[in-house]
């Protein structure tokens, strides 16, 4: 129904929303009686590397194998009770898709195009830009976390960050605006999710750098699962809060499911040994102990929930579900329920975590009052539907106004801070549906493996349309994502005056965000994003 907005009018729609709807929550939160807490708490469940397909709550039109196969109990209660987005969006690795969602800048403005790990190293295994931000995310720039805790939130980081590199300010959740670090460190995988392995440390404790997870020394030795540790150290942060009356804002971001794959053991029985449901297929041993990576840290979520009845905070307490990119399908994975292989574990869309196409970004995004009461009064602000589903398109610097407006800290981002992020409340509402808005995606980075779209690249989705360019070969692609949802059929060929228009817009807005072009490895020179009448465009996919 709206057209879409370019960098200018997109700015003026977050205007709009901050002056307009924006402020009519804030003064509705404002006029609260005192019994009513002003502010909601917030949990943002953010789980590493998950896939659009990794559980059992469609996000497709229809149910799929691997729906049947995963069990996810608790995000069944969570979409239950909220808004189920079918279009969401990450990026499409680990630490792009983190500094988003506490920035609000889109990859191409904060330059943290790849994962980091140390300062000076950079991570990409070829093309890559000359200066991309290594550092990533510091302590110095204005995020998500330190505004919400400057409007009085108390603020919790409980497992994986894979913001700031080892060394620097940002690689200390504690300096980036959280009141309490649990287990968040500059790396971005665990070194092992058994107590009894200490985590991936030394055995006598020590750190072990750089994957051994920090700060859960009590549980060394034990028998339990890094998800179930973190959950218990965050059940614990959480009733503190509630004890000292204080909104909370809880990142719980689990390491789950990122490699290594590793059973979780109270799981790994409801799959070991068994064939994948509604087929004669055996579940392969990895892949048993995926899905019970993945059950675990549903528990979790389960055991989050549980916990906020509890103490009775569950009406004023806000939910949002999602992945930090797509599900890892290029390497280290085995039979699906498809019987296929290696870049189909997000079927029916293509590839994985590090590609261009939709299996490396689309992921599953939830929104729910932890308990739907419409007539309390901070729901009554922001009234979320039981068991809707929304196709909006949505992508993770989004949460950074979002949760900043439920927080009511909006008005707090400083006005020379651009925001890329969309306010998503009114489509939380469904006030607004159907906007057609850009997405955009900038890789330029070869990530490692290869396969179907791991060259670098930069991409935009605006309606049903996406654009896709590859550095490395240069080429462009286009795709219908409503009628090809696994980008089977590269239309570029075919429509060569829409091609030209997003190809044109999609360069235009990198250029104005600040985005930084690959350097070609072998000669040294840098390879600026061609237009679609200067670079082959490969009508074969
Ligand atoms: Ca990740």
């Amino acid at each position: 129904m709206n057209t879409h907005h370019d960098g200018m009018n997109r700015r003026r729609f977050l205007a709009a929303c901050s002056a307009g709807l924006g402020a009519g929550l804030l003064s509705r939160f404002a006029a609260a009686t005192p019994e009513t807490p002003a502010q909601p708490n917030i949990i943002l469940f953010l789980v590493d590397d998950m896939g659009w397909q990794d559980t059992s709550v469609p996000f497709w039109t229809e149910e799929t194998l691997f729906n049947r196969h995963f069990r996810t109990p608790n995000m069944e209660r969570l979409a239950n009770r909220g808004i189920r987005f079918t279009n969401a969006y990450a990026h499409t690795v680990c630490s792009p898709t983190r500094t988003s969602l506490m920035t609000g800048w889109s990859p191409a403005r904060h330059r943290v195009t790849n994962w980091t790990l140390n300062p000076d190293e950079d991570t990409s295994r070829g093309w890559a830009p000359r200066d991309w931000n290594m550092r990533g995310l510091q302590a110095d720039e204005v995020n998500m976390a330190q505004l919400l805790q400057e409007a009085g939130y108390f603020t919790i980081h409980c497992g994986k960050a894979h913001w700031g590199a080892r060394g620097t300010s940002g690689e200390d959740p504690l300096r980036l605006g959280f009141d309490v670090n649990i287990a968040g460190h500059a790396g971005g995988a665990p070194g092992s999710y058994q107590g009894k392995d200490n985590f991936g440390n030394e055995e006598n404790g020590t750190r072990r750098l750089p994957w051994g997870v920090p700060g859960l020394e009590k549980y060394h030795g034990k028998d339990i699962d890094l998800s179930d540790a973190l959950t218990k150290e965050a059940l614990a942060a959480v009733d503190h809060a509630v004890a000292a009356e204080k909104p909370f804002y809880l990142y719980m971001s689990h390491y789950a499911v990122h490699t290594p794959i590793q059973p979780h053991n109270r799981f790994v029985d409801n799959y070991k040994g068994r064939t994948y449901p509604d087929t004669d297929i055996n579940i392969p041993p990895v892949e048993a102990r995926y899905a019970s990576m993945v059950e675990g840290m549903d528990a979790s979520l389960g055991a989050l929930l549980d916990k906020v009845e509890a103490l009775g905070v569950a009406e004023s307490t806000l939910v949002v579900f999602t992945s930090d990119n797509g599900g890892l399908s290029a390497h280290g994975r085995c039979t699906t329920p498809y019987n296929t292989g290696l870049n189909t574990h997000n079927r029916p869309l293509h590839a994985g975590k590090g590609s261009a196409y939709e299996g490396g970004t689309r992921v599953p995004f939830i929104a729910a009052w932890a308990k739907p009461a419409p007539t309390n009064a901070l729901q009554a602000q922001l009234p979320i539907k039981a068991q809707a589903v929304s196709a909006q398109p949505l992508i993770s610097e989004d949460l950074f106004p979002t949760l900043l407006g439920i927080g009511g800290a909006l008005d707090q981002v400083p006005i020379t801070h651009t925001v890329d992020g969309y306010d998503l409340r009114p489509y939380f509402t469904q006030e607004a549906s159907d906007m057609e808005r850009p997405l955009y995606f900038h890789y330029p980075h070869t990530w490692g493996p290869e396969g179907p779209g791991y060259e670098p690249h930069s991409a935009m989705r605006l309606g049903d349309w996406k654009v896709i360019y590859f550095y490395q070969p240069q080429r462009w692609e286009l795709y219908n994502l409503a009628d090809d949802i696994g980008e089977s059929h590269n239309r570029a060929a075919e429509e060569p005056e829409r091609l030209a228009q997003m190809a044109q817009k999609l360069r235009r807005d990198l250029v104005n965000m600040g985005a930084q072009w690959p350097v070609n490895d072998e000669t040294d020179e840098e390879s600026p994003m061609r237009l679609p009448q200067d670079a082959v465009i490969n009508a074969i996919h």
